[in-house]
């Protein structure tokens, strides 16, 4: 299995042939462009058969050895065995079994149609980033100590990305984790989440400044690339390739644990920012799951939604950016976008490049068709099956409330826009799956503005405020941030 750049011509690809474990460290390709197999490894009816009954672990190594082809087979599924495990995934809610790691719930079964809940927010940070990035974790040390190398990662979090990252990463051989965020601008529980590790590989940066300045102070570090190389700084952030291909991984579920037979069809609908989940769905259904339709649900920032209604992509400025109730699905542009796009232009990559160069000039492009736009491959979407929705903080309150009523439990603001919109799409005879994207204990001002109680926190959670926390405070200054870095990592 060879991954290409969506930004490669052919002669460099062929030149320049890609395993997994050469693109497993880094972002993007040297080109500026995102990776993907040459072609996706097909699945047959009787692997679906063979695999409907498979604990998620054993799935999981049954999927990844499609793509991970240079990793040997034992140590893979030793990987997966390590990463799917019911210790990890222990704050399933008291109805479900956290040894099926991400369990369904029937909300509805009715005339308008079957509406299902696939619960991936068990994991440490109660978010579904757990998902990919625990996998993460272990190829990452894995790896590393196979090269007998040393990887150390820079980022920028205002939540849910950095948790994850560093409660994959805490205690791995061969990592440090050095995370900048906002000085008190997270919420309580995120801050304490983060900065309660006291494992000595993390290290969390509170930035004095906004979100943008932890961003700029990552960019102007990672731009200098000699110290970058000097101090082995990479990333985690969600154009990773094994991020995606993990997240491939809990569509075969969802789909297997919904239906009976092959010939059935499930739809899914995902709250979607970066499209890194959704494009995980895509490829599942191109390596042949019996996918109907997928539905990316927005908040607000609906850039994603303007693009599957119109054809027209069009990024936001920082100013056009809203800051909402559903905070992780804030995004000016979708990093992973171009993913789908080099797919749908027929995985020209000279296009794709012009399209996204289009991006940097002119701050998007137009697939409609129409007289002086860039192409008419919008009429090509429907055949991915894509559809797409737009839910407001009014919706969310809204179905935080109705979806308490009437089937009993407390979903958090990110699921409770893709139940907003996989309720617009619900057709009778296809199941719908929403993914639950984090629990609700993660937002709970906006549970208590809608159900005017807190939201129920997981056992072990309770009191998360009042541990001893592990951080240092510093001026936004790129020179100190790298002399903290340059004395942290003793090289
Ligand atoms: C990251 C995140 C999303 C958006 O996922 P993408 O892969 O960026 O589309 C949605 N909900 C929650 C809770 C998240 O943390």
């Amino acid at each position: 299995m060879h991954y290409v750049s969506t930004r490669a011509t052919s002669a460099s690809a062929a030149r320049n042939p890609q395993l997994f474990s050469d693109i497993l460290l880094g972002g993007l390709a040297p080109d500026g462009g995102l990776y993907l197999p040459s072609e996706y490894p097909q699945v047959t009816g009787a692997e679906l058969d063979a695999w409907r009954k498979l604990p998620y672990a054993e799935l999981a190594f049954e999927i990844l050895r499609k793509f991970a082809t240079d990793i040997p087979e034992a140590d893979l599924r030793a990987l997966t065995a390590r990463t799917y495990t019911p210790e990890v995934y222990r704050n399933a809610r008291a109805d479900e079994s956290s040894a099926d790691i991400t369990p369904l719930r029937v909300l509805e079964d009715g005339a308008n149609g079957k509406l299902v809940l696939q619960a991936l927010s068990n994991g440490p940070t109660l978010a579904f980033k757990d998902m990919a990035m625990q996998l993460l974790g272990n190829l990452f040390e894995y790896a590393l100590a196979r090269n007998n190398e040393e990887l150390n990662i820079f980022g920028a979090t205002s939540g849910d990305t950095g948790s994850a990252a560093e409660y994959a990463m805490r205690g791995k051989r061969g990592v440090r984790v050095f995370m900048l965020s906002p000085h008190r601008k997270m919420s309580a529980f995120q801050t304490a989440q983060m900065f309660s590790l006291q494992d000595p590989n993390i290290f969390n940066i509170a930035v004095e400044g906004v979100f943008d300045d932890c961003q700029d102070l990552v960019k102007a570090v990672s731009n200098d690339l000699s110290f970058k190389a000097r101090h082995k700084i990479g990333t985690v952030n969600s154009i990773n390739w094994a991020r995606v291909v993990a997240q491939v991984v809990y569509y075969f579920r969802g789909y297997l644990a919904a239906t009976t037979s092959n010939d059935q069809k499930v739809s899914f609908t995902v709250p979607s920012g970066n499209f890194g989940n959704i494009c995980a769905g895509h490829i599942a259904r191109m390596m042949g799951l019996p996918i109907d339709k997928l539905v990316a649900a927005t908040n607000e920032n609906d850039v994603l939604d303007e693009f599957f209604r119109t054809g027209v992509y069009r990024v936001r400025k920082s100013s056009e950016t809203f800051h909402t109730s559903s905070p992780s699905m804030d995004i000016s542009k979708a990093s992973n976008f171009e993913r789908f796009v080099y797919e749908l232009v027929g995985r020209d990559a000279e296009r794709t490049h012009a399209l996204f160069r289009k991006v940097d000039t002119h701050g998007g492009f137009d697939l409609s068709g129409a007289p002086g736009s860039d192409g008419d491959e919008f009429k090509l979407v429907a055949n991915y099956g894509f559809q797409s929705g737009r839910s407001t903080h009014a919706d969310r309150v809204a179905t935080i409330r109705d979806v308490a009523d009437d089937y009993g439990i407390t979903i958090d603001t990110h699921t409770a826009d893709g139940i907003k919109v996989a309720r617009e799409r619900m057709q009778p005879g296809v199941p719908m799956i929403v993914l639950e994207t984090a629990l609700a204990a993660k937002f709970n001002e906006t549970i208590l503005e809608a159900l005017g109680a807190d939201a129920e926190r997981p056992a072990g959670f309770e009191d998360i405020e009042t541990l001893p926390q592990r951080f240092v405070v510093m001026p936004a200054d790129v020179d100190r941030m790298k002399a903290y870095i340059a004395e942290h990592t003793g090289l």
